[in-house]
């Protein structure tokens, strides 16, 4: 049997809406990866009662109770008096906290304010974890057959100490079953021939079980099976090498995988390097590609050439072809690719210009337009592969997708898929010639 869990988040701010609770998403993929499987998500605004009640309710019910937040000074961080409460204790001083939360001030050269000696108090039975990235010490214990954990809210803080101190204290499974999960992710197919493509895979009476999510232009194939560890590892395995052949080739990684890091890894595995041209995109493109760790070995840098004057003065794109195409077109895109290869030691260029909105569009470029090109550098010269893409959405989802399909573009290259394989969003791939004005 699976070991259950529940996972309480503490925080006006939470209940109110005005902050997304990510730390349960975050802790049940955790809980699940070590076997115990999460059966209620529950938030609780800064009230002592509601908290006490909830931890008494929950643990009566569950094998592992994670509490995140509240365990700051201020006089809204309830959750060590709750604690107390739930479990018929009074709130002791810890010695040992106290010294920790003193050091931590004196090696950053504060002077401790009073309230933080507060930060040292415990329910008399539950012990204090130490915080490595902050103030306030976790709290565990049990009560009756339920382990009990509280860790502080900000992420940074909360996620070490679970990894560290909390998850070794986890109840262990003594039989053999495990839950497993895995995601799959591709960018391209659309959520409907997704599904297509998984055909039989997404029954509702199959183990694995699959099933698909939609995040921006990202379908993701979920995976779960629930079973004896060794035949659970395999199917999942076997499950995923299905997916990855069917969705071949708009699938790109696993779990926590993105598609810059996709492109990054394959750039470095080719000991090649990119360069950027960006109008409609603002940046959006590099920061995607510089937010994966080791960017630089593979990445020299780009422009941002929102009006036509810097395209024309950065990347030699004539104020002729400006006038006679358009900014948003095949061809601005392919000399804002050609100049930024010209202006940069770098194997590939990709360039993005488009109309993102909400203001402009036309009829025969409508907003949402959006051209991107890639440029390669072969031994004869530079070749391009340039799409047109209309994109649902507003301004920054527009911007987004335009980022992930020239990402995309680069990864059919650099694994040489042909460069007629249809993306989602797609237009035709020959556009009708802007009439030059007069
Ligand atoms: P601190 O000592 O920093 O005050 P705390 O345990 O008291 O720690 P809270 O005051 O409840 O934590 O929350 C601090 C911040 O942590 C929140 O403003 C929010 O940014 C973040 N946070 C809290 N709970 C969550 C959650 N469930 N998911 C994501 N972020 C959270």
């Amino acid at each position: 049997m699976l070991r259950r869990a529940a996972i309480l988040s503490i925080g006006d701010e939470l209940a109110l809406g005005q902050n997304v609770d990510t730390n349960s998403q975050w802790l049940a993929a955790e809980l699940a990866a070590r076997a115990v499987h999460t059966i209620e998500h529950r938030t609780v605004a800064d009230d002592r009662a509601a908290i006490a009640a909830a931890v008494r309710e929950l643990a009566a019910r569950v094998d592992a109770l994670v509490l995140t937040g509240g365990l700051g000074p201020t006089e809204d961080d309830l959750t060590r008096a709750a604690l107390a409460d739930a479990l018929g204790e009074e709130l002791v001083p810890d010695e040992a906290a106290l010294e920790w939360i003193e050091a931590n001030f004196a090696a950053r050269r504060i002077t401790m304010p009073a309230s933080n000696r507060l930060q040292a108090m415990r329910p008399r039975s539950m012990q204090c974890v130490p915080n490595p990235h902050g103030t306030a010490p976790g709290l565990v214990g049990t009560l009756e057959r339920c382990v009990i954990a509280a860790l502080p809210g900000p992420p940074r803080e909360m996620q070490p100490m679970f990894r560290e101190r909390i998850a070794p204290r986890l109840p262990v499974d003594e039989g053999t079953d495990v839950l497993l999960t895995t995601t799959v992710h591709e960018l391209g197919l659309g959520e409907a021939a997704a599904a297509e493509r998984l055909g039989e895979l997404v029954a509702r009476d199959r183990t694995p079980l699959v099933g698909t999510t939609v995040r921006d232009m990202i379908v993701s194939a979920r995976i779960r099976a629930a079973g004896p560890a060794e035949a659970m590892r395999a199917a999942i395995d076997g499950e995923v090498a299905e997916i990855e052949r069917r969705w071949h080739p708009y699938v790109f990684g696993r779990d926590e995988a993105t598609l810059a890091g996709a492109v990054g890894t394959l750039l470095a595995r080719a000991g090649k390097k990119l360069v950027t041209a960006e109008s409609c995109t603002g940046g959006w493109l590099g920061k995607m590609i510089v937010d994966e760790p080791g960017a630089s070995g593979h990445y020299v840098g780009g422009w941002i050439t929102y009006e036509n004057a810097l395209k024309t003065s950065a990347l030699d794109v004539s104020s002729t072809l400006l006038s006679a195409c358009g900014a948003v077109s095949r061809e601005v895109a392919e000399a804002m690719a050609s100049g930024a290869m010209a202006h940069a030691d770098a194997d590939f260029a990709l360039a993005i210009t488009g109309l993102a909105g909400p203001e402009g569009g036309s009829a025969e470029k409508p907003l949402g337009t959006v051209f991107v090109a890639l440029a390669s550098r072969e031994q004869n010269g530079i070749d391009f592969v340039t799409r047109r893409f209309r994109f649902p959405g507003g301004r920054s989802v527009i911007r987004e997708r335009s980022a992930l399909a020239a990402l995309q573009m680069l990864r059919f290259a650099l694994l040489g898929v042909a460069p007629d394989t249809p993306m989602l969003f797609e237009t035709l791939p020959v556009e009708t010639p802007a009439a030059p004005r007069a």
